[in-house]
């Protein structure tokens, strides 16, 4: 089993490092790879809890591009944690992530949360803040009934909350991803809603740009939709990547490395990569 995307509580996940990494053992996965949202904060943890453990660890980041208006995610696989770029990024995205929380938070004012964003702040024990810390505490406020409900009404697109938000640009994200000895994965194909011109258009630029892999199989993925990003990964011959985006039990509806077995004509991305 193998497991190239998942969260920790460093971004918007529910576990810590130590405790992702024993739910991977119990479910037999023999690669992990940690991809918080644009940090890589929870990586030194993870190696440190991983150590003689037989488990293969792969140092990763999930990094949020701004494409044709639309957030769309990155994944950079195997990088060098230590590396400047990244870093540097990272540094980048947590202040737009923080402008825009504080854009949220005003936009949210008619409903009277008191220090909603220090709330926030405290939910995630960090101030990375992501939607979905937002989230949680309007559903702690009794404003919205689950998180799914918080985003559907509040923090979508077209939503008061939604506040669009510029992100690196996808070939500055893959540059950055490239210099860091990493492999660009253009993650969740299926998840923007881009009809199929449209992410063909996408999947051709992120290969221009250096792009090496797509995620052929996500979490919430079904095997039509499998299929289907089988069917572009082999058109643009891409590498195939495959990971469950576990956030903890109470946010995904599969568990870590449950995520389905790639079709076998694909090529896994992952399929090098030997221990170090
Ligand atoms: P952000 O990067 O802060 O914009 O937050 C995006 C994250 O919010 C995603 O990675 C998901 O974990 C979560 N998310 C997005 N849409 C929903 C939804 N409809 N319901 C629950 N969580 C969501
Ligand atoms: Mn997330
Ligand atoms: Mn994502
Ligand atoms: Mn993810």
């Amino acid at each position: 089993m193998i497991d190239l995307h998942s969260h920790s509580c460093y971004s918007d996940g529910f576990h810590t490092p130590q405790a992702l990494l024993q739910l991977a053992l119990a479910n037999h996965v023999a690669m992990l790879a940690l991809t918080d949202h644009d940090t890589i904060a929870g990586l030194e943890a993870l190696h440190q809890a991983a150590a003689g453990l037989p488990i293969q660890i792969i140092d990763g980041i999930e990094i949020s591009v701004s494409w044709k208006l639309q957030a769309i995610h990155i994944l950079g696989l195997k990088i060098d944690r230590t590396a400047e770029p990244l870093h540097t990024l990272a540094a980048q995205q947590k202040q737009r992530r923080l402008q825009r929380a504080h854009r949220i938070v005003e936009n949210l004012n008619s409903l009277n949360i008191i220090n909603l964003f220090e709330k926030a702040c405290e939910v995630a024990g960090h101030d990375n803040i992501g939607r979905p810390h937002l989230a949680k505490i309007l559903v702690a406020e009794g404003k919205a009934k689950d998180m799914q409900d918080a985003f559907k009404r509040f923090l979508r697109r077209s939503r008061i909350g939604y506040v669009p938000t510029t992100w690196v640009s996808l070939e500055e994200a893959i540059s950055i991803i490239l210099q860091s000895g990493g492999f660009p994965v253009l993650a969740h194909p299926d998840k923007y809603g881009f009809t199929w011109t449209k992410l063909e258009s996408l999947v051709k630029l992120f290969k221009e740009a250096g792009g090496q892999g797509i995620e052929v199989v996500s979490g919430h993925m079904l095997p039509a939709q499998i299929e289907l990003m089988a069917r572009l990964c082999q058109r643009y011959e891409l590498l195939a990547s495959s990971g469950s985006d576990f956030h903890g039990h109470s946010m995904s509806s599969i568990g870590l490395g449950k995520q389905l077995p790639l079709p076998i004509r694909c090529q896994p991305i992952w399929q090098q990569w030997t221990p170090e």
